[in-house]
This record gives C-alpha cells, structure tokens and sequence, in this order.
C-alpha cells in the first residue's frame, strides 16, 4: 500500500497466487506486505539473493485435521482443525486459535502471515502461526463446546509445546476454551506445562491484564497516533467500536478511562447506537457472562437504537476502531468515516479494512493504524504470561499494564520512525510492515538456508 509492488515482488506475488488457489484472504494479507517492502530490498540486497520473501511466503508447516465429537443428542459431528506453523525465525510459533464457521485454510494461512510480522513487532522472542476450526461455538452447550475442545486438543497436542507452538484464542476462543483444551492437554501429556497456551484463568497460570490486552493495546496505540498529530488526546472525542466481543468490550472500557465517549458497537447482526455512552457493564453482562445477542441492549437501555443489518460506519465518529473481523471496512465506508470527521482509526481486529478502504484513509492523510502494529498488544501479554509461566511467577496488574502500555508506545515509535526513515512519513502501513519485516528477516537470513 502506497508503494508499488516492484517487478520482482510481482513475480513472487504471481507464484503465491498459483501455489494457494483461492486462498483470497491469504493473498490480499500478502499482497499488502509485498507493496510494502520494496524499499528494504534496495537496501538489504541479501534479502533477496537469500530468497527471504519466497521462504516467508511459505509456512514451515501445515496441519489438517479431524475433529469428531458428539452433540446433546448423541449425533456424531464432524469438524476440520487447523494449525499453520508459519515461521519461528524470532522464537516458538506464537499466535491465536478461531472457531467460526468461516474458517478455512486462506483464513488461518492469513492469519498466521499477519502473526509473524504482528510478533516481531512487538520486540519479544516469538515466532507465528495460528490455527482453528471450522466449528461454530455459537448456541452449543458447554458440554458441547468440551468435547469438542477435547477431540480438537486430541489431534493437536502432539504438535505443541512451550518451546515449540504455544497456541491462544481469537474469535470463539476465550478463557472457557482454553480451560478445556489445557485440561486435555495436560491429561494427555501428563505434564503440567503452563506455557503451553496463553489466556489461561488466573488460577491456573493465566496472566492479569491477558484478558484485557488486545483492547488497551489498541487505544494505547491509537492515543500515541494522536498525540503524534500534536498532542491531541482521546478527551471529549466521539468513538465508534465494531464489534462486541473482547477486543471490542476492552477498547470501550479503555477509551472511557482515557475520557473519550463510545456511541455505538455492534455484533454481526446488527448495530447499537447510544448517544449517552455505550453503557460497557451491559454490554459484559450480556456478551461475557451471558452469552447473549446485542440487540438485547435496548431490552434494558430504551432511549438506544438497535440498527437490525445496519452499518456501524454510517455512525458519525471522530476515531473508529474495528475490532470485529477482516473485511469489515470497505471503500465506501472508508470514504464515508472520513466525510464524517474521523481522524484516527486504530485496528483491533485483524485486517478489517479493505484494500481500498487502507487507500481511502492513507489518501485523506488520517492516522490509520493497521492490525499487525494497533493489536499487537494481545500477543505481547500472552508473551508475558509465558514469561511468568517460566519463571512460575504472576505479576501485579499494575506492573503488567505497565509493561504492555510501554510495548505499545515503542511500536509505534517504530512504526512511525521506520515509515519516515523509508520515505513514507506518516504512514503506518509502510511502518509495520518494513519493521516487522526487517527483524524476521534478519533473524531467517543469520539462520541459513532453512
Ligand atoms: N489472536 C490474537 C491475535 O490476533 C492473540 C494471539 C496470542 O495471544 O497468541 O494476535
């Protein structure tokens, strides 16, 4: 984005094309990449006699599975898991599971390419990867999503570790799942192997602030892009949040704290808008402890409106964060958000902007900043808790937001110092992606051909 992909780029990008037919997520993740990186390769010749782009392109290995369980009534189901070891040039493949039925093998290869560059961004020792299933969470009982967390831990536990992949959650994938699955796990093994996943419950190795993370990370992020612009701040500011899962409930809480106001989120049926404040307790109430619908909300806030197939980026906004899934913001929406007044828009989902849409918000010259820089800060505390788990210690909330709120401000000092060096001052796309790219990449090429 806002480079040209050079003609040699082009060439790999053709061969990742036919290699992965109709991986359309795949491609358009690295697609974004590719235009990026031409200004390292005029300065890093050995990138690319060493064919670092081709290898990292890659995966270093892909799992395919089956996942047999058995629903309330008795009936055999049959799920496909997944788990792509994408690259451990920095350290143990690192990166999330998502259980949605959208899930294929495009949606976790794209994933997991967001995780290395997102990984490396965040400084600390982990490579990427990611994984999942095509197995919807929504309206099982927890005697179904169990089992099915067992049979799904049963395949995939010969293939991780604490010093070789150590999976976390992503969209269908919290504290409940990561307690079943560590259960199995360790019945399996017989080994009480903490690191082996991240966003475990806090009696059982899990970290503080894990649950919260990816939210604050991205309103630390988003309010460093603002204080980038002149020392502007989240006070008085009017906030749209798409989504309503736990990326979305803890960049609302997050704003609130930093005085900005939240008038909408959304799930994907539909649209909340309160003009008062997105009442967040609520919000907890029906999504995390309920496991409700947000059209709810106004059973209990009657002055809100629930928008039933409305779009969140119709709500006028002066900072947006998507925090729901990819795709989620295309051109149009973009344009409009931008006509609206909106100035910053921080990524807490992973690549919920189109391509047209990034063209739109780099065009208008906003502070746009892209998944694998705004949500690193989930996958940085999963880092800390393996860290904890390590030491088998457990650090005070305080000390470990603390920890993520520094992370945060140094990637986007990286980012933002990275775009300048290479020509792009401003943009944060061209930033992330060089950053990132540049550590792995060294790390591959000191490695060898491997
Ligand atoms: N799924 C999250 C992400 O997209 C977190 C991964 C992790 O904590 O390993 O970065």
């Amino acid at each position: 984005m806002a480079n040209k992909m050079d003609e040699k780029l082009q060439v790999v990008y053709q061969d990742v094309l036919k290699r992965n037919p109709g991986e359309v997520e795949f491609h358009q993740a690295v697609r974004e990449v590719l235009e990026s990186i031409g200004p390292v390769l005029s300065k890093y010749p050995e990138f690319r006699e060493g064919k670092i782009i081709e290898r990292i392109a890659e995966p270093e290995r892909q799992i395919i599975f089956r996942v047999p369980w058995q629903d309330d009534r008795g009936e055999v189901q049959i799920n496909r898991g997944f788990r792509v070891q994408y690259n451990s040039a920095l350290g143990p493949y690192k990166g999330g599971l998502r259980f949605h039925p959208s899930v294929y093998l495009g949606i976790v290869k794209f994933l997991g390419f967001e995780q290395i560059f997102k990984n490396a961004l965040t400084g600390l020792p982990i490579g990427g990867g990611k994984g999942g299933s095509d197995f919807d969470p929504k309206g099982k009982s927890d005697n179904e999503v169990m089992r099915f967390c067992q049979s799904f831990m049963t395949e995939l536990w010969r293939h991780i570790g604490d010093v070789t992949d150590v999976p976390a959650g992503d969209i269908g994938v919290g504290g409940r799942e990561i307690g079943y699955m560590f259960g199995q796990f360790k019945r399996l093994t017989a080994r009480y192997e903490a690191g082996v996943l991240t966003g475990k419950g806090l009696d059982y190795g899990g970290s503080l602030v894990r649950t919260e993370a990816t939210g604050y990370g991205a309103t630390f992020f988003v309010q460093e892009m603002l204080k980038a612009r002149g020392a502007d701040t989240f006070e008085g500011k009017t906030c749209t949040v798409s989504g309503s899962g736990n990326v979305a409930i803890y960049t609302i809480e997050k704003i609130v704290q930093l005085g900005g106001k939240v008038v909408a989120c959304s799930d994907s049926n539909g649209v909340i808008v309160d003009e008062k404040g997105i009442d967040l307790e609520l919000v907890k109430q029906l999504k995390e402890r309920e496991r409700r619908r947000i059209k709810d909300y106004v059973e209990y806030r009657k002055h809100a409106k629930y928008l039933h197939g409305g779009n969140i980026w119709e709500v006028p906004c002066q900072v947006a964060m998507p925090s729901a899934t990819q795709n989620e913001i295309n051109g149009k929406d973009a344009a409009l958000l931008v006509k609206n007044g909106c100035i910053a828009v921080g990524e807490g989902a992973n690549m919920p902007t189109t391509p047209e849409g990034i063209k739109v918000f780099l065009d208008a010259k906003i502070a746009y900043g892209p998944g694998k820089a705004a949500n690193a800060g989930g996958v940085a505390t999963s880092a800390l808790e393996m860290q904890q788990n390590a030491t088998r210690d457990s650090w005070t909330f305080e000390y470990t937001e603390k920890r993520l709120a520094n992370i945060m401000k140094t990637i986007h000092q990286n980012c933002w110092e990275t775009a300048e060096e290479f020509g792009s001052k401003g943009n944060y796309v061209v930033g992330a992606n060089i950053a990132g790219f540049i550590r792995v990449a060294k790390a591959m090429a000191s490695h060898g051909l491997v």
